[in-house]
């Protein structure tokens, strides 16, 4: 740690300035001097909280490389603030955020802490169990999010389990409310979405242009030796850290998007490749979600490309319908269900929600609205299962191959990265899990380790809800599942797999279709009244009960095939 040490060195506060400044906590994925308490005095007049917390390290088996990313973002960022002139006290702790919080105070007496609402449930956990044992500190809006929580409540109603959630409602919304890719009130272009435009494969059509590189500085390789041999354990790889780690990098690796990868993000958004990780997507969730990019920020670029003309207005409103739509739909949603707990029909008083933006004596929470019963653990995830999927999740997704090229690629992509794109997100492993009946619970919690951009707010509710059918159609209209001819159309997956798309049924036949007819067998009580569902069950009708009892032994020997293997200990 010498390299991060020496340039802290002398940043502890004197008494004076722990008596004359105001006292901000950064949250660990709130990397941001743009909006929010650090915009509010000079930085002169302003001290900062950083925590490095070994506990919440360990909580699960993190890919590597999200640790490293977080945490060498996290020491840039106490230094980037140490040279503006803020007092610094950045603390390392093997406890969690809260208690490490309370002990700093206590032993320091520093004065009350000023918050943005931290994002992440859990960090509202730890911080709440805190307050409880007097850690003073006061919550105010997290000015990261274009929306609040009043304009999700004003636009579906108080949250209702069993009613379903469009998104696109509130999307039209925040158009409307911001001005974003709107004129005379009306959307440019004459419709909200463009997205029947963007569904193209990629077959090198324009070449994909090489990312800018960032390679690690001397305090990235020093957090790099620390995750080796503290998280050495841990899932992923840490070779070829390759991201942005300090603001200046983090802009620049947005340009970079903005100047090449925009203008043809939308018509090939859901293209995938064997050979190309990112092709034109961003890649920005990881940086969003440290709080180095903003929503606001993005989308005020991406919508003067489309004004200028340098960028196509489908490509355009595809990338902000992913920020002001989906990102902050699904944040709201996380709140509202208290992480999905309220589907699982749990007490809500058993958890913290939202912690009131209010001050330390105002707060529920420190008046002990919340008490937490010693019998269930305050970190456990919701369950739900409409589909009542409770198989185990296979060792293919923890890196064994399988065989199955496209599931084996996307899992070798999350191994070295841990990233990749939406689609293969969704139409790959989820759906993967989903036809087979996987357990939506260990999907989420193997998303939540293996992705560097997952925190409880998104990861949640895009398993649970989008990608799983878990919620039982709070966020998506039916569940995303497909055979083998979605996949083939939209990647190159299919010509490398051992496995023959065009069949479904005989030892070399895709796996992925015969469990998607087996699938919807098993569940027609569910599925079969569902509206956009009717032209699959018109198909599986059709067909004949030899070709049934051939395709339901097919997709039950491709699930003995994938629990087959073992699976390894993380
Ligand atoms: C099963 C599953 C798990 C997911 N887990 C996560 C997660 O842990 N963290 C995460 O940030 N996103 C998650 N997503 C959403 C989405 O896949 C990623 O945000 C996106 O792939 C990140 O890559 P990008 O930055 O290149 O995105 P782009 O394709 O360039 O899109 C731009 C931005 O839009 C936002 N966005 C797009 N879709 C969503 C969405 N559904 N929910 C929230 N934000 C969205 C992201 O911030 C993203 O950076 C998940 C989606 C699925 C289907
Ligand atoms: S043939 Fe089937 S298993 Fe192989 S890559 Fe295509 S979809 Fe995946």
């Amino acid at each position: 740690m010498i390299a991060f040490a020496k340039q802290m060195k002398g940043a502890h506060p004197s008494a004076a300035e722990i008596a004359n400044r105001r006292w901000i906590y950064i949250p660990y994925d709130r990397f941001t001097d743009r909006v929010g308490p650090l915009t509010e005095q000079p930085p002169t007049d302003t001290g900062i909280v950083i925590v490095e917390s070994t506990a919440k390290a360990f909580r699960r088996p993190y890919h590597k490389k999200k640790l490293i990313v977080l945490i060498s973002n996290m020491r840039h960022f106490a230094l980037e603030q140490q040279a503006k002139g803020a007092s610094v006290l950045y603390h390392f702790s093997e406890k969690s955020h809260g208690q490490a919080l309370l002990d700093l105070q206590r032993n320091k007496n520093l004065p009350s802490f000023t918050c943005m609402t931290p994002a992440e449930r859990e960090l509202r956990l730890d911080l709440s169990v805190a307050r409880q044992s007097g850690l003073g500190m006061n919550f105010v809006q997290d000015e990261t999010w274009v929306s609040t929580t009043e304009d999700f409540v004003e636009t579906y109603g108080p949250f209702k389990p069993g009613k379903a959630y469009v998104m696109d409602r509130f999307y039209r919304r925040m158009r409307q409310q911001t001005g974003i890719l709107m004129q005379n009130s009306l959307p440019i272009g004459g419709q909200f979405s463009f997205d029947a435009d963007n569904r193209k494969p990629y077959k090198n059509q324009v070449p994909v242009p090489t990312p800018p590189e960032f390679p690690p500085d001397a305090i990235t390789q020093e957090v790099i030796s620390f995750v080796e041999s503290t998280y050495g354990h841990h899932f992923g790889s840490s070779s070829n850290f390759n991201l942005p780690c300090t603001q200046n990098d983090s802009d620049l690796f947005w340009q970079f998007f903005l100047d090449h990868l925009l203008p043809n993000f939308g018509q090939f958004e859901d293209a995938m490749r064997d050979d190309q990780l990112q092709l034109f997507h961003s890649k920005t969730s990881v940086l969003l979600n440290l709080g180095r990019l903003l929503t606001a920020d993005l989308v005020r670029d991406v919508a003067g490309r489309a004004a200028d003309g340098r960028a196509p207005l489908a490509s355009c409103e595809g990338f902000i319908r992913q920020l002001l739509g989906w990102r902050e739909f699904m944040r709201h949603i996380h709140e509202q269900t208290d992480g999905y707990r309220l589907l699982d029909g749990h007490v809500p008083q058993e958890v913290p929600s939202r912690p009131q933006e209010t001050s330390a004596d105002q707060s529920p929470i420190a008046a002990g609205a919340y008490t937490f019963t010693a019998a269930r653990d305050p970190y456990a995830g919701a369950t739900p299962s409409a589909l009542h999927a409770s198989l185990p999740l296979p060792a293919g997704y923890w890196g064994v191959k399988s065989g199955l090229h496209c599931v084996d690629t996307v899992v070798g992509q999350v191994v070295e990265e841990g990233w990749s794109h939406h689609i293969t997100r969704l139409m790959v492993l989820s759906n993967l899990a989903t036809l087979c009946g996987f357990s939506p619970r260990e999907l989420t919690d193997w998303f939540w380790v293996a992705y560097i951009d997952a925190y409880d707010w998104v990861v949640e509710p895009n398993v649970l809800g989008m990608a799983t059918y878990a919620d039982g159609g709070l966020t998506a209209t039916k569940p995303y599942v497909s055979g083998a001819a979605y996949i083939n159309r939209m990647s190159n997956f299919c010509g490398h797999c051992r496995y023959d798309p065009k069949k479904s049924i005989g030892v070399d036949s895709c796996p992925f279709t015969a469990l998607y007819w087996t699938f919807l067998e098993r569940n027609e009580a569910i599925l079969a009244s569902n509206f956009r569902m009717k032209m699959p069950y018109n198909m599986l009708r059709r067909k004949s009960p030899q070709e049934l009892v051939q395709l339901r032994a097919r997709a039950e020997e491709a699930v003995a095939h994938l629990q087959s293997f073992q699976r390894p200990g993380y």
